[in-house]
């Protein structure tokens, strides 16, 4: 069925015999009347979270720990932290991301004057800066002592001398509440390359140093609270002891939480919703993973505040295949956002997404947000190191019900731990490298603006509302037309790098 300007999204999804993935439909065109720096990205994360960006990152342990759900959140959208770990590393990094400031290097590197020069170097090599602290005992939060620099060890040669013979005692250094604004003003009167902040005890609290003030940047979309700190996401299992987790976090000042469950509509999930909503109402609770519309229903009325869309659609995942249960992420997000939307209540499509198109699709057919796994495991902000295979720069990338992660305690989600035989649901693999998030949320808000602009509308509200009332159209598409889609009936092409296509080179 075709119609001359394309289908709404309930005559193509309630009457098509299939159920539908990203990959099968297309958007029509809108009309143009405004630039894409007049589109407006802001979404609802939950009933009572605003994000700039509709961009959160999984919570895997191959992809958000602080640094990312710090950069995430610096640049709009948020990090859930996984929980493929204690509590007490869960809540250290929930914290950490709570108390960055930006400029300010909170827990810096810090010796003692009994460390020695060699240890100097071996930080330099392991970590790439010279710029020391010393307290009392080598710890932060004792009493600063001195510093020491590159200027202070790079002419010595014997590398066995104790830091207190050649470490600079007369510092400069600025008090605990001091403001970015007057770092810059000390560190530019004098001249040096950093600035220990410490409290009324003298104890060392910070570090700023030259080179981040000079490359400071303001971020006006950053996800923040009323107290004006970045929002964090923590991921928590349905697990009867997760209720410590969760009081743990909460004490830690979690802005929401994902109920991790591949299969959500369950007895225990409605329970745990009901214990954080008791218990802790100031926290946001995201349900899931849910595909139906009975399944939505459930989890709302059991009290949760957003929705996890998709089973079986992420790159890692083999659900479908292992377990026969699941449903296509198109279908799912319509359906499910449907249900959700006579609640106020937005839903996140989880899984599948790899290119700026799929994201517009998502928020095409109701999603508030998209959680991206793949996508941002391959950035300088995931844990992990870079790797090298056939001079191709990678980094891990495992499903959290792979048999690697498993190994590491990541059996929570898709078991209990009484089950002696292990059914993996995910495979563990590499993804290209992608540089910075900072980079790459760049590319990616910019590519949704365009998209947005040729669907002819002006903000995620507008492409809801428009999917909503059948004035958004789309279209199925038939293999054929998948294929005369992509690049085809060249001789050859060089197939742009991320890297570059991202950088806009
Ligand atoms: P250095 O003079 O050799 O210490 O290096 P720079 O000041 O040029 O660069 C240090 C970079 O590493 C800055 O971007 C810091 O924010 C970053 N950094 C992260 N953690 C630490 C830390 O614990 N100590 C120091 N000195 N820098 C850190
Ligand atoms: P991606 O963005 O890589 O396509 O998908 C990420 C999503 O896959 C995660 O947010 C999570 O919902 C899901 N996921 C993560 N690990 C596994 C796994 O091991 N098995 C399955 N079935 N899904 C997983």
């Amino acid at each position: 069925m075709t119609n001359p300007n394309g289908l709404s999204a309930a005559e193509l999804f309630e009457r098509s015999p299939y159920a539908l993935t990203y990959n099968d439909i297309i958007l029509m065109p809108g009309h143009i009347n405004f630039a894409p720096a007049d589109v407006d990205l802001s979404t609802k994360l939950t009933r009572e979270i605003t994000l700039r960006r509709p961009l959160v990152s999984s919570p895997m342990d191959t992809v958000t720990e602080h640094r990312m759900a710090i950069a995430l959140a610096l640049c709009g959208g948020i990090g859930i932290i996984h929980y493929n770990c204690t509590v007490d590393e869960q809540v250290a990094q929930v914290r950490k991301v709570r108390r960055f400031e930006n400029g300010f290097i909170l827990d810096p590197l810090v010796l003692s004057p009994e460390h020695t020069i060699a240890d100097v170097h071996r930080i330099k090599r392991q970590h790439g800066f010279s710029g020391i602290p010393i307290t009392e005992d080598g710890t932060i939060k004792t009493k600063l002592v001195g510093m020491v620099t590159n200027r202070d060890i790079d002419f010595e040669t014997d590398h066995s001398r104790k830091l207190r013979e050649v470490m600079t005692t007369d510092l400069i250094t600025a008090r605990k509440g001091i403001t970015l604004n007057q770092a810059n003003e000390i560190l530019r009167e004098s001249k040096k390359g950093k600035l220990p902040v410490i409290d009324e005890q003298g104890r060392l609290v910070a570090l700023t140093s030259r080179r981040d003030l000079r490359k400071n940047r303001d971020y006006p979309d950053a996800t923040k609270d009323a107290k004006k700190n970045l929002m964090v996401g923590a991921a928590i299992s349905t697990k009867p002891e997760d209720r410590e987790r969760m009081d743990a976090l909460a004490e830690a000042g979690v802005s929401a939480v994902v109920i991790d469950s591949a299969q959500g509509d369950s007895s225990f999930q409605h329970e745990m919703i009901g214990y954080i909503k008791k218990k802790h109402p100031e926290v946001q609770v995201i349900g899931g993973n849910v595909v139906t519309e009975r399944q939505a229903e459930a989890l709302i009325k059991a009290g949760a505040d957003s929705l996890r869309i998709g089973m079986g659609p992420g790159s890692i995942c083999t659900t479908q295949e292992v377990m026969a249960v699941g449903r296509s992420q198109g279908t799912a997000v319509y359906y499910t956002a449907k249900a959700a939307a006579k609640h106020s209540v937005p839903v996140i499509a989880d899984g599948g997404i790899s290119v700026i198109g799929q994201i517009m699709k998502a928020l095409s057919l109701g999603a508030s947000a998209v959680m991206c796994g793949s996508l941002f495991a391959g950035t300088d902000e995931s844990p992990g190191e870079y790797v090298y295979r056939e001079g191709v720069r990678l980094k891990v990338y495992r499903g959290m019900a792979s048999l690697d992660a498993m190994k590491a305690g990541g059996n929570k989600r898709y078991f209990t731990e009484q089950q002696d035989v292990k059914v993996a649901q995910g495979v563990s693999g590499f993804v290209q490298d992608r540089g910075s998030m900072f980079d790459l949320v760049a590319y990616l808000s910019q590519g949704l603006r365009l998209a947005l602009q040729d669907a002819g509308v002006r903000s995620v509200s507008q492409l809801h509302e428009g999917m909503v009332k059948g004035t958004l159209r789309f279209e199925l598409r038939s293999p054929s037309a998948q294929r005369e889609g992509g690049v085809h009936d060249l001789y050859s092409y060089t197939q742009p790098d991320m890297l570059s296509n991202q950088r806009g080179q």
